[in-house]
């Protein structure tokens, strides 16, 4: 594992103000599922009452020193607005694009700094004020397809992933997190660092607040008479008076509440919504859901039954005493 570093407490709050649109949070699982090989992330929550834990200042000290790994989430939902965009691409060729869309953004003006990542890298953009996700979103979509980019969620299996990947979040929504960066990654073991400054805390995080920050009137003017491209222009997965229609007493079905799903051996396969909810799984199998007995399904991350059944909106009802 890498060595843990000494964070000054100056360090760990710009991060936070560089890196944090909301307290909500994920933590990278510090051992792999012994399914998946993989380290997963979770939203963490309190011993005992089970609330979820909010992001502190200490988190964001226990995370650069490299004693926990978080996800941050793109959106604040209060704003729908984020502090940053990035993009994430992790497929052969995947270091061309990024550098490509840097080198076009420079044209535009748009300083982004390019992160390492297990498999290619991160490029990140840091706006002046937290900018409309969907204004965001338009922005960089147009560009990359200008470039004639694979993106992915277009029916690509590989391309380029934007965060944030909502226009808005509703009430209790969480959108997609992204791995925080200069911390451990859990499933490497080392740290990855910013391309363009020293690789020290200190170094890479004043890099960071040197950059030049995206302004709105900036975004605005890049995005003139410009609109989502009509396959980003996400449908809401479901109309909210469905979401909620409190569970009737009926045999809850999970295959009735999921995606797409694939057969694998005896089950179908597909991506868990409690996942999902915390931006995680998505290679879309941590779900197996038995063919022979549809009433039985697991999660390989470890999400309970508790936290599938609240992910898509049936909680499992709390038992009456009398
Ligand atoms: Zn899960």
């Amino acid at each position: 594992m890498a060595p843990l570093l000494r964070v000054r407490p100056e360090d760990a709050k710009d991060y936070m103000r560089l890196f944090v649109n909301r307290r909500a949070y994920t933590l990278q699982s510090s051992r792999p599922n012994p399914e998946s090989g993989r380290h997963h992330y979770f939203r963490p929550r309190a011993k005992g009452t089970g609330k979820d834990l909010s992001l502190t200042l200490d988190t964001v000290r226990r995370h650069l020193r490299g004693e926990i790994t978080i996800g941050l989430y793109a959106i604040n939902p209060a704003t729908q607005r984020s502090k940053w965009v990035a993009i994430d691409a992790d497929y052969d060729g995947a270091m061309e694009d990024l550098l490509k869309l840097q080198y076009h953004l420079g044209q535009d003006e748009v300083e982004a700094a390019l992160e390492m990542s297990k498999r290619g890298g991160h490029l990140w953009i840091f706006m002046a004020a937290p900018a409309l996700a969907r204004e965001c979103r338009i922005y960089i979509y147009n560009l990359a397809l200008k470039l004639g980019m694979r993106i992915k969620g277009t029916g690509l299996a590989e391309g380029i992933e934007v965060f944030p990947k909502h226009d808005e979040l509703r009430a209790g929504e969480f959108g997609n997190a992204v791995r925080g960066p200069l911390g451990i990654h859990r499933g490497a073991a080392r740290r990855y660092w910013f391309y363009g400054a020293d690789y020290e805390l200190t170094k890479q995080i004043s890099f960071l607040k040197r950059l030049r920050k995206l302004s709105e009137g900036q975004l605005r003017r890049l995005i003139a008479g410009k609109t989502m491209p009509p396959e980003f222009e996400r449908r809401r997965s479901e109309p909210a008076e469905f979401r909620h229609v409190p569970f009737s007493g009926r045999e809850f079905r999970v295959l009735e509440h999921v995606g797409k799903t694939r057969t694998v051996g005896r089950n179908y396969v597909t991506q868990c919504p409690s996942c999902a909810e915390a931006g995680q799984d998505r290679s879309g199998d941590n779900l197996a859901i038995s063919i022979e007995d549809p009433r039985k399904y697991i999660c390989w991350a470890g999400c309970t039954k508790e936290m599938i059944r609240r992910a898509v909106g049936c909680p499992i009802p709390v038992r009456q005493s009398a």
